[in-house]
């Protein structure tokens, strides 16, 4: 089959969280298994675009409301990712340093949607599939049925992902003159409550939807940000496929980013060692267990309940554990991780910002991965941490109860609490500290969890299936 995939992010290329992972890897694995498999996003200006060679695809104009805009479609012409991967130039409008976060991101996002689904117009055979991923890919199955100039792909099936329902897309109907001429009476396509909800709009429109998770998908029919009623009614054509992780990337044997590899047998010799380098380089203390978080600090993580939550477990636990975070986001998270640097040096630090390399040896080094998460569609966290042989602390919810099972279960590897609050992150650590001190348990549940198949190869066929239900 042949599959395009939409998206505004993709690993190694731009990646902000875990749509960039996803992206990254699933069209590598559907290759693999035989398929056509390409990836069209938005050229920024990354490293990845600096360091790689590009050759022309295409050339072509489109219009965004009065506004007239040139377009290039460029490719990597060597398949370094493992799929053909196509970048859209819109001069002025996508070629920026970050991802999103920028005032005008409608226009842009609406116009790279426009760029692709014209492009596409003009090539001489069909793919198979479009295959969207969130909302700011949400208007293109609309625009392949509904909008005139693009009927000849009407017939072509559409399938649309989502990884975070909390981010919609929101613009007004003023803005709906920036969608290329469609047919007005498919107007409630468009919309959801008073404006046009692009993410609302994938969901009526592409033949099949899915999520991220089992649990996530059940999730989004009572708690969606005012979409439950349509996932009520679309549930029909909804269905939850829990994502891979990239093997290839997240493996503590070869990980490009670690200096000590550790594989299953040396996992307790080469996760101290890790942990070693952590500890050194954040002045915390490596006999105490090692408790980390790793994400976006935005309410969606419950990163705010942290500061804390680690504050009453330091004091709980007499100061037996260490903490590190890394991430940036909410202002006043921001600030009040950096607050505690000072107060409780030797125990807690932070690092502010985006740093793969960092992440990478957090897992390898961590003890214990925090996900006190209010909204988890999939998580990726905490698989990568199991990879790496680190227990998840996760909060029972969307995929990471789907994937986390609790130590005081059979063959449990993890600790689960049920409520995104200080008393059950507190315990929790405490639970955590208790086990920490048994490390034959700890070797145990490390081996037992760094063994679990979350590979792509898995999932590559459920993609496949809901494709061919759509032919
Ligand atoms: P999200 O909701 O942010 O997409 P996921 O768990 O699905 O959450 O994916 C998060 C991905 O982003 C993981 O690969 C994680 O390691 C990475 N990540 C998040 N924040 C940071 C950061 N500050 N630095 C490095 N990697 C990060």
């Amino acid at each position: 089959m042949e599959i395009i995939h939409v998206s505004a992010e993709c690993y190694p290329v731009a990646k902000a969280g875990g749509l960039g992972d996803v992206v990254g890897a699933l069209p590598k694995y559907q290759c693999q298994a035989g398929h056509i498999a390409k990836v069209v996003m938005p050229m920024y200006r990354t490293k990845f675009l600096y360091e790689n060679e590009w050759t022309v695809d295409f050339k072509g104009s489109a219009n965004l409301g009065n506004w007239f805009f040139d377009y290039t479609i460029i490719k990597e012409p060597t398949n370094k990712l493992g799929f053909d991967l196509f970048l859209v130039d819109i001069n002025g409008l996508l070629d920026r340093q970050k991802v999103y976060g920028y005032d005008d991101d409608t226009e842009r996002f609406t116009a790279f949607q426009i760029a692709v689904v014209n492009w596409m117009r003009n090539w001489e055979h069909q793919p198979d599939v479009v295959h969207c991923h969130d909302h700011h890919t949400g208007l293109i199955p609309f625009m392949m049925q509904y909008c005139y100039d693009y009927q000849q792909l009407a017939s072509v099936p559409t399938v649309f992902t989502i990884h975070n329902g909390q981010y919609q897309g929101w613009m007004g109907w003023d803005k709906s003159r920036y969608i290329p001429r469609w047919d007005l009476w498919k107007r409630g396509m468009l919309e959801w409550g008073e404006s046009i909800n692009p993410l609302a709009s994938a969901v009526k429109c592409a033949g099949k939807v899915t999520t991220v998770s089992q649990s996530y998908m059940e999730e989004l029919r009572y708690n969606s940000n005012g979409l439950e009623k349509l996932f009520e009614y679309e549930r029909g054509k909804c269905q939850g496929i829990l994502n891979g992780i990239d093997n290839a990337v997240w493996d503590p044997q070869t990980d490009k980013y670690l200096t000590h590899h550790f594989g299953v047998k040396d996992v307790t010799e080469g996760k101290q060692k890790n942990k070693e380098l952590l500890c050194e380089r954040f002045g915390l203390d490596v006999n105490k267990p090692l408790f980390v978080f790793i994400g976006r600090l935005v309410g969606e993580k419950a990163a705010d309940i942290l500061p804390d939550a680690i504050k009453s477990a330091v004091h709980n636990t007499q100061a037996q554990a260490n903490f590190l975070v890394l991430g940036s986001g909410e202002t006043q998270v921001e600030w009040a991780f950096q607050q505690m640097v000072e107060p409780y040096k030797g125990i807690f630090n932070c690092v502010i910002g985006y740093d793969e390399t960092l992440s990478h040896l957090m897992y390898a080094g961590a003890d214990f991965l925090l996900m006190p998460s209010r909204v988890e569609p999939c998580g990726l966290n905490q698989m990568y941490a199991m990879r790496y042989g680190t227990v998840s602390m996760v909060r029972s919810t969307g995929g990471l109860q789907d994937t986390v099972v609790d130590m005081g279960d059979t063959d449990g590897f993890g600790i689960r609490f049920n409520q995104a609050t200080v008393g059950d992150v507190d315990y929790s650590i405490g639970r955590a500290v208790s086990v920490y001190q048994d490390q034959e348990h700890m070797k145990k549940m490390r081996q037992y969890m760094m063994q679990i198949d979350h590979s792509w190869e898995s999932c590559v066929e459920q993609y496949i299936n809901v494709y061919r239900s759509l032919r």
